[in-house]
């Protein structure tokens, strides 16, 4: 395959490499919360870790990162499972849930007890943060800080065994809060939660905090380079305090997993934030998690967008260690490159208008044939049943033509695509004035593929489908969801103090369901077969509500970008 342009990630694991640091190991993971479906910034986390295992002939893990009971779910897992299976990455037998590692948690935080690290603390939750400082003063010690160890040891495994009320009593980290670093003022890290968790039910009362918990999963997996986003920079020095003092005390050994900030993806013209997503599809902003509209990577799917183009896209965004925002272009311009050369042509008539050939015989048809991939000869050819009456798209016809058009008007000469050329005689209109039909003479000798074809030089060159053949069928144009860059942020011009939620910017537009005429063949597609539909654009059959013999086709993409100013 392609070399991957170099990042600095890249750059760090070949020094390790020639420093000899993992031996040439690499191993990273990919460490979902299940609380939620993976979205488009996910993908960019995964085309990461995943695609440095492969660049190294290492191991990317998956694992599941359920510490927190509360908002987990089963279903989540599975919908991860199946989304980072879509995009094509494999994590062979490296498949991990942070909750079996429980009891290693535990036995972690009372190694930092014995060692005299860690404390239980019984102010509340505000208390602590009253004691904590400000960037410019420094904390102030707990009163229970200098506990005994036994005490502590005592306190902790009571905390386990379910005597204290939620809130009553908290594991510490026994640092420095006098530290700069806020994260150092004796980070909590463990808490009492009486809550039933997805995969251990009531076994445990006390969990282990993210900061905690995260590190030592690292550890117990031997992860060489632990990739996460920017907000984490901070921690770090938690990180390293944290898996330093484990070492110590024997739990794991040297050299100790790395922690390597990247800066996150954000997209313009969508929210990528769980919270957000989830409220979109609690108030019904959108049909689901699978919505085509939604930045989850389901919908994707739905959307009809390739794991091909978010590797593309991945790749064409790079890593860097500074926020910044992508303009949704660049991922679209990814789908329709991998789409204009992986998707077969079709044909279809999304806004229907009759054209009658008048001196063509009625009853009477023939085939034509298309190619079905201009760029691929060896994907061959199909046939499209031509005949006296057409459907033509309603913009391809204009009474009185514009300067510039050179579609069908009265007088004029195009091509119907793959067929024959033809020369405007008339229209019928209704009372209203609106055109309901087209009159043409065809050229018997113009049709494509024979001698006569190439002696008639016309501009316009017209998709059909004709009407005795052709059947109608749902398509849903989709287009961004919301229909400003940065939904719910101020714009200029905007009243001083005005507030803007991003639910506001939801684009009217995004969705319009017709029914259009389709060429025959399509009649076969198979659920998720894509289609480039000449001159309009990107289409997937939908893998939800199509029916064998019935598609019912989604716009993934138009053929240009309709966005740009
Ligand atoms: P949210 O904050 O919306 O709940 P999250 O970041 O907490 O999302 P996780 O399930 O914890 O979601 O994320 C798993 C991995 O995906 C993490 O390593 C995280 O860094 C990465 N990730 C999440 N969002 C993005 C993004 N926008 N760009 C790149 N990576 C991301
Ligand atoms: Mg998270
Ligand atoms: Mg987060």
């Amino acid at each position: 395959g392609a070399v991957a342009p170099s990042n600095f990630i890249r750059n760090l694991i070949d020094e390790d490499n020639r420093a000899g640091k993992w031996q040439g190991r690499v191993e990273t993971r990919f460490p979902p919360e299940p609380n939620g479906y993976l979205h488009y910034g996910h993908a960019k986390s995964i085309c990461l870790n995943f695609g440095l295992a492969e660049a190294y002939a290492g191991a990317c893990h998956l694992r599941f990162d359920d510490t927190n009971p509360e908002k987990e779910e089963t279903e989540y897992v599975d919908g991860i499972i199946e989304a980072v299976k879509w995009l094509g990455f494999d994590w062979g037998k490296h498949l991990y849930y942070a909750s079996d590692y429980f009891e290693t948690m535990y036995q972690c935080a009372v190694s930092l007890i014995r060692a005299g690290k860690a404390y239980v603390d019984a102010l509340s939750a505000d208390e602590m943060r009253a004691l904590r400082g400000t960037l410019t003063e420094p904390g102030k010690d707990s009163p229970w800080r200098n506990r005994s160890v036994e005490e502590n040891l005592d306190l902790f495994a009571r905390m386990r065994a379910g005597e204290f009320a939620e809130g009553s009593l908290a594991l510490r980290a026994r640092i420095d809060m006098a530290s700069p670093n806020i994260n150092l003022r004796d980070p909590v890290i463990y808490r009492i939660r009486k809550a039933a968790h997805h995969r251990t039910g009531d076994a445990w009362c006390i969990y282990p905090l993210y900061t905690f918990a995260h590190p030592i999963e690292d550890a117990i997996e031997h992860i060489t380079h632990s990739i996460c986003t920017l907000e984490f920079e901070d921690q770090r020095p938690f990180y390293d305090w944290l898996l330093d003092a484990l070492a110590e005390a024997g739990h794991f050994p040297r050299p100790l997993p790395q922690q390597i900030e990247f800066a996150r993806l954000n997209l313009t013209y969508v929210v990528l934030s769980k919270r957000k997503l989830i409220q979109l599809v609690e108030e019904g902003h959108v049909d689901g998690w699978d919505d085509p509209r939604l930045p989850t990577l389901i919908g994707a799917r739905r959307r009809g967008f390739t794991p091909e183009g978010f590797r593309l896209f991945a790749e064409r965004i790079g890593v860097s260690k500074s926020d910044s925002w992508i303009d949704m272009s660049v991922l679209e311009e990814s789908m329709r490159e991998h789409l204009n050369e992986a998707a077969e042509r079709r044909v279809a008539v999304l806004d229907p208008l009759k054209l009658v050939l008048t001196n063509y015989a009625e009853g009477a048809s023939e085939l034509c044939q298309a190619p079905n991939h201009p760029l691929k000869p060896e994907l061959g050819k199909r046939d499209m049943p031509f005949g006296r009456e057409l459907w033509i798209e309603r913009e391809d016809f204009m009474e009185e033509p514009a300067k510039g058009f050179h579609r069908l008007y009265p007088g004029n000469t195009v091509r119907l695509r793959y067929g024959y050329v033809v020369k405007c005689t008339g229209c019928d209109k209704d009372a209203d004035g609106k055109i309901t039909t087209v009159y043409a003479e065809y050229m018997p000798d113009s049709k494509s593929g024979t001698p006569g074809a190439d002696n008639y030089k016309v501009k316009g060159n017209l998709h059909w489908v004709s009407a005795a053949h052709g059947y109608q069928a749902e398509v849903r144009l989709y287009d961004r969801l919301f229909a400003y860059p940065h939904p719910g942020q101020r714009r200029e011009g905007d009243a001083e103090g005005l507030e803007r939620s991003f639910l506001d910017d939801i684009n009217p537009d995004s969705r319009r369901v017709i029914t259009a005429w389709l060429e025959p063949s399509l009649k076969g597609a198979a659920a998720e077969d894509r289609f480039q539909f000449e001159r309009h654009g990107y289409f997937v059959a939908d893998r939800r509500d199509s029916t064998a013999g019935a598609p019912v086709f989604n716009r993934t993409a138009t053929l240009k970008d309709s966005w740009a100013k």
